[in-house]
Order: C-alpha cells, then structure tokens, then sequence
C-alpha cells in the first residue's frame, strides 16, 4: 500500500472520530456516533498492517508479537466490557484510559532508544512530553479507579508535607526532561517513574466531588500524550485522534468544573494547597421520619407537580424502567412531572441521561439543574431516589466540607421531600445530609427498586 493510500485511509478514520464525536453530542444520535467511531478505530488498526514504510521490508516486524498482544488486549477487553454494570462503567474508562497513556509511554520510549541518536531535537521533545504526560495519565488513571472501585478510600488523603513533597516530584520531572533535552535520552525510565510517581501523588489529595473532574482531565492528557506520540512515530492519524481527545477532554473537563463550581486551576493545583477537610458526619443516631409506600402514595397523589430527582443509587438499583412506570402513571391521573438532573448524579458524566434514556424517558421531561431549581419552590413533592451529595445543602452552607462550593438540586425549596434509599449511609462523598432530618422529609427504606414497585401498586389502587 502507498503512502497517499496510507494518509488518506487514514483521514478517513479521522473523519469518522469527528462524526462520531457529533453523533455523541446527542442521546438520539449516541449509538451511531459510537459504532462510526468504532468503525473508524477497525479502519486505523487494520490499515498499519498493509504500509509498508520504504525502510522495511514486511508492513510489520514482530507479526507474532503483536496479534498475541492485540489477542490479549481482545480477551481481556471484550469480556470486560461485555459484563460491566453501568454503575462499573466509570473505572472501566479510568482503566482504559490509564492503559492508553502507559502504551503511548512505552511507545515513544522504543521509538526514542530505536532512534538513538539520529532523534532530532524536536522528536525528543515530544518523547520527553510523551513519556511524562503519558505515565502521569497511567497511575493517576489507576488511583482514580481504584478510589471508584473503593478499593481505597474515596476521601481526599492528605499527608504531612504532602504539597512539598508533590510540588518537589513535579520539579524532578521537569528537570530530568529538560536534562533529557539537553544531553540525550538516557534518563527516559527515571523520567518515567517519576511521572508514575507524580501521577499517584496528584490524585491521591483528590477526593468528593472533584474526582469526575480530574478522570475527565486524565483522559485529556491520555489525548495529548497520544498526540505527540503521533509526532514521534510520524502518524497523522495519532495526531488527530490524540488531538481529538485531548480538546473534548479539555472541554468536559472545563465545563464540569463550571457546572460544579470549582474553578479548573483550583482543580489542577488542589494537590499542592489541599489541606484536610471537614469529613465528620457518619451517620449519627438522630430520629428521622420514615413512611410507606402508601404514605408515598398518598403524597404524590394529591401533589400537582412532582419532581424526580435520581441519583446513583437509581443506577445501582437499576430502577429507571420502574421509575418510568411512576412517572406515567402520575402524568396519567394529571400531575406535572419533570426529572431534575444534576450533571454529576451517578459515577460517570451524563450517567442519568444515559440510564433514563434506557427507559425511554421523553428527553423534554429531563430538566438540567439551572432550569429546573427556580421551579423547586412550586413543587409539591421532590423524589429523591438514590441521591445523596447532588442534592446535599452542606454544599451551600458547611464550609471545609469535600463538596462545598458545589452548585446542588435545591429540592430543600419543595413543599415535601422523599428519599428512596437503603440506610442512613453517606453518598460517595462520606458526609452527612441535614436534609434526612428536616420535618418536611419523609424517608422509604429499601432497594430503590422495590420501593418504587410497591409505590406504583400503591398509587394505582388509589
Ligand atoms: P451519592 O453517591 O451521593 O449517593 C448515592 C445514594 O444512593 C446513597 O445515599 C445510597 O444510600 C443510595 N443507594 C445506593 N444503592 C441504592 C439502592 N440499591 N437503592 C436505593 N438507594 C441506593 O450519589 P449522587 O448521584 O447524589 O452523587 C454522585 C457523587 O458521585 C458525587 O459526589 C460526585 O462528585 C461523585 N462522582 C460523580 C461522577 C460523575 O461523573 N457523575 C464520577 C465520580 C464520582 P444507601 O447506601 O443508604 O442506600
């Protein structure tokens, strides 16, 4: 295959990336999106095996290596994502994405040493960047998700010294690459490690409402790395598709951090001025007011406008076709009914859309947090069901605590609140919700799906 054959079917996989970015940009239109970047992602592997570059002789040296690698990669991959639960998807990104970084690492690092000393400034640049970004992206990627698979805590872990000890490790990996730079490329695996290093110490002071933002933000530096790895291997194709992640990546990331309230520095900088936060709050022995689900029943039967307000327990659960069903049946017997969506609910952006549009909720019953908190002051019933920080009035008014600063659902203005949840345990955040206590709060214990099961049966024999 030539060159220009190589280049164009190469363009043509980059196009499908763009086309499969627009198709996401819209539930209707997310399938499709997803199977053009799928068959975008086929066409790029696939076209490496047919180029034969004028310096080889065969397309690919190590053919044996590499399907036994691509057949691993298949065998583990496949199943993985086959099985996960929706509520898993988020570590499942975080993996992958701490994958791409680490291949794109070790990619640049064969290329370099094989390019010895003929590597041109400009190629050791963008190894050295490579080779950092990448590796930073890779344990960083690894923390978060062992902090979603609460395989460690999902609290901010500060430590004594901890900003000088992060801000000494970034000065280490810029200074080993500028040594890099300037002498040649032996300390690539000192480079290496001390961006694993960095990686692990950024994320670790990360906790509470701040870890989508910095997974969206890995995931930018995933594309950024894979771009100029791109740069390094003279693939155009790299260049796009890492550019492509490295700007959406960017853009999520800027746009959850405004919708979260944190400013994007703050974020990035959190790890170097984190102090410890206010995490008191355990589950303290203090009444609270638990009812039916006939009492729920009754409520929204007399209600004029109901709002949902789901939360990750409603994903846990896998409630969202029963919640359907609720609503229906309320928009039925006359009621106003509208989901009130917080753009962090649930583990993974737009984890609510997602699972809602499982269910066929009308997309115009879905109402984003700026619309729909004017409204909550008429609302004679909020259902909160399997949320807990996106709607937690500590984030207005505990100063110190992890989600302070955070806009939330304020579902406090409706006339009666009901929570759908198991226990008296904290939401991924660990801290306490005044809300359970409030007189206008009534409680329904139990699997967010069997309550609303019994609700429906309650409410329809009304
Ligand atoms: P939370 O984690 O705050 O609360 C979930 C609630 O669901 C808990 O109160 C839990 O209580 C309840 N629950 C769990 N399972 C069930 C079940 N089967 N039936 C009924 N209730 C259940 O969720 P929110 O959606 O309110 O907030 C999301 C949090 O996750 C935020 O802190 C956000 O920062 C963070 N996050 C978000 C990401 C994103 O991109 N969206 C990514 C990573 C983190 P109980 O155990 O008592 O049932």
């Amino acid at each position: 295959m030539s060159r220009t054959l190589y280049d164009l079917i190469g363009l043509a996989a980059g196009v499908a990336f763009i086309l499969a970015l627009k198709g996401l940009s819209h539930p209707k239109t997310a399938r499709r999106g997803n199977l053009i970047g799928a068959f975008g992602a086929t066409l790029a592997t696939l076209v490496v095996f047919f180029y034969v570059s004028p310096e080889l002789s065969l397309p690919l040296n190590n053919l044996g290596w590499i399907l036994g690698a691509m057949a691993v990669g298949l065998a583990v991959g496949v199943p993985a994502a086959r099985k996960v639960q929706m509520t898993q998807m988020p570590q499942l990104v975080a993996l992958f994405n701490g994958v791409g970084g680490g291949a794109a690492a070790l990619v640049a690092i064969v290329e370099c040493l094989h390019l010895g000393a003929k590597a041109s400034m400009a190629e050791v640049i963008f190894t050295v960047f490579t080779v950092s970004v990448g590796c930073i992206s890779f344990s960083g990627s690894i923390i978060t998700f062992m902090k979603l698979q609460e395989l460690m805590t999902t609290r901010p872990v500060i430590f004594p010294a901890g900003r000088f000890i992060i801000a000494a490790t970034l000065v280490s990996v810029i200074g080993v690459g500028a040594i890099i730079v300037a002498l040649g490329t032996t300390p690539l695996l000192v480079l290496a490690a001390l961006s694993l290093l960095f990686g692990v110490l950024f994320v670790l002071p990360v906790g509470g409402a701040d870890v989508p933002i910095v997974i969206s933000l890995l995931n930018a530096f995933t594309g950024l790395a894979v771009a100029a790895s791109g740069y390094v291997l003279d693939s155009v194709l790299l260049i796009i598709a890492g550019t492509l992640v490295g700007a959406s990546g960017t853009i999520l990331t800027r746009l959850m951090a405004e919708a979260m309230g944190r400013s994007l520095f703050g974020t990035l900088f959190g790890a170097f001025t984190a102090k410890p936060q206010d995490v008191s709050g355990a589950a303290e022995e203090r009444p609270v007011r638990s009812g039916s689900p006939d009492d729920v029943a009754i409520l929204l039967n007399y209600a004029r406008r109901v709002v949902i307000v789901p939360g990750f327990g409603l994903a846990v659960a896998q409630a969202q076709h029963t919640v359907r069903e609720l609503a229906d049946l309320m928009i039925s017997k006359g009621i106003d009914v509208a989901y009130g969506i917080h753009p962090v609910a649930g583990r993974m952006p737009g984890h609510m859309n997602v699972l809602l549009a499982e269910a066929n909720v009308p997309y115009d019953q879905l109402e984003e947090m700026d619309e729909i908190n004017p409204t909550f002051s008429q609302t004679d019933v909020a259902i909160v069901i399997g949320a807990n920080d996106v709607i937690n009035p500590a984030a207005e008014n505990r100063p110190g605590c992890p989600i302070y600063g955070m806009p939330i659902l304020q579902v406090s203005n409706a006339a009666n609140v009901i929570f759908l949840k198991r226990s008296m345990r904290p939401g991924f955040a660990g801290i306490e919700n005044e809300l359970l206590y409030d007189p206008k709060t009534m409680l329904l214990f139990g699997d967010a799906k069997a309550s609303l099961t019994k609700v429906v049966s309650a409410l329809k024999a009304l």
